[in-house]
């Protein structure tokens, strides 16, 4: 039962099953979520239906219910959301602009890439479709670089102050791809804010995108939500871990694999615990660890 005003979520693609990293996010909203009392929604991100493996989502919410993280709620699945993709797209009026442009011709630019490796997009169809190019993707236009609306700040709960200037660092960015799907970008905050999510937690490999989601919420007149970028586990070549680096080995309903999982994502998020016997007395034990750790880089507040 929601005894506060937070609401958190956990908001995994489908492209794969749950693996170490992925659960040290899913971890840290579930924590921050249970020790501010609040609600901890599951939305299921297959708006990229292109990378969504069969099969993918129900295997990572029948390992959430075996970690004994149970959700409130129904899932939300973004594949049957579209519309109000496109009734978010429409809000945003001139805002938005079609473009006809490849990736090849926005690398060939050379403007360098957006901290998530995006081309930065050099404003070719900004004022209308250059001649003989058709519609593509869908764009939003981003303020022009001098004024003070390009700066976009917020304060993380772990990192402190982030700023990043919209027009150097991303450029106007993709709101519907050339595929044919919503971005991420767009998704992300509609349902955020639908769901009147108050509290974003995960990993800090989407910390480059805050900006760009808090001013799609500026000008859709949404509520910014509190952000917690939390680290994100890496292999020994300091890379990401992925479905293949990172598969997490549980058999359906095995309690002792799980807690093994759990353990080892507590211990990532650097918190004190000892041993746990059961998946149930680790989450009891958990949840006041996190409650009560006032220290950064994970301050409770
Ligand atoms: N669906 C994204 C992912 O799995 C997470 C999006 C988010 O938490 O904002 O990486």
């Amino acid at each position: 039962p929601n005894r506060s005003n937070y609401i958190g979520r956990f908001a995994p693609s489908p492209t794969g099953p749950l693996h170490q990293g992925s659960l040290v996010a899913a971890m840290a909203s579930y924590l921050d979520a249970r020790a501010h009392h609040g609600s901890w929604l599951v939305r299921i991100e297959d708006v990229d239906e292109g990378r969504s493996v069969p099969g993918a989502a129900q295997g990572i919410l029948a390992l959430l219910r075996t970690l004994g993280m149970d959700w409130d709620g129904e899932v939300v699945w973004q594949s049957r959301r579209k519309q109000l993709y496109q009734a978010a797209a429409e809000q945003l009026g001139a805002h938005v602009y079609p473009c006809g442009c490849n990736r090849r011709e926005i690398a060939d630019s050379r403007l360098g890439t957006a901290p998530d490796g995006s081309a930065i997009y050099p404003g070719t169809c900004r004022h209308g479709l250059a001649p003989g190019k058709t519609m593509r993707s869908l764009r939003v236009r981003v303020p022009d670089r001098a004024g003070h609306a390009d700066l976009i700040a917020f304060t993380d709960r772990a990192a402190g102050p982030v700023a990043q200037h919209l027009a150097s660092e991303s450029g106007d960015f993709v709101l519907k791809r050339a595929d044919g799907f919503w971005a991420y970008q767009l998704a992300v905050v509609v349902d955020d804010a639908q769901q009147g999510v108050t509290d974003i937690v995960r990993g800090a490999d989407l910390i480059d995108s805050t900006p760009r989601q808090i001013y799609l919420q500026h000008l859709l007149g949404l509520p910014v939500p509190r952000y917690l970028h939390v680290p994100v586990v890496r292999n020994a070549d300091g890379e990401k871990l992925s479905k293949q680096t990172g598969a997490l080995a549980i058999a359906p309903e095995d309690q002792r694999q799980a807690l093994g999982a759990l353990q080892a994502s507590a211990a990532f998020l650097q918190l004190p615990l000892a041993p746990a016997s059961s998946v149930g007395a680790f989450w009891q034990a958990a949840i006041p660890a996190w409650a009560n750790r006032v220290k950064p880089p994970f301050a409770a507040a």
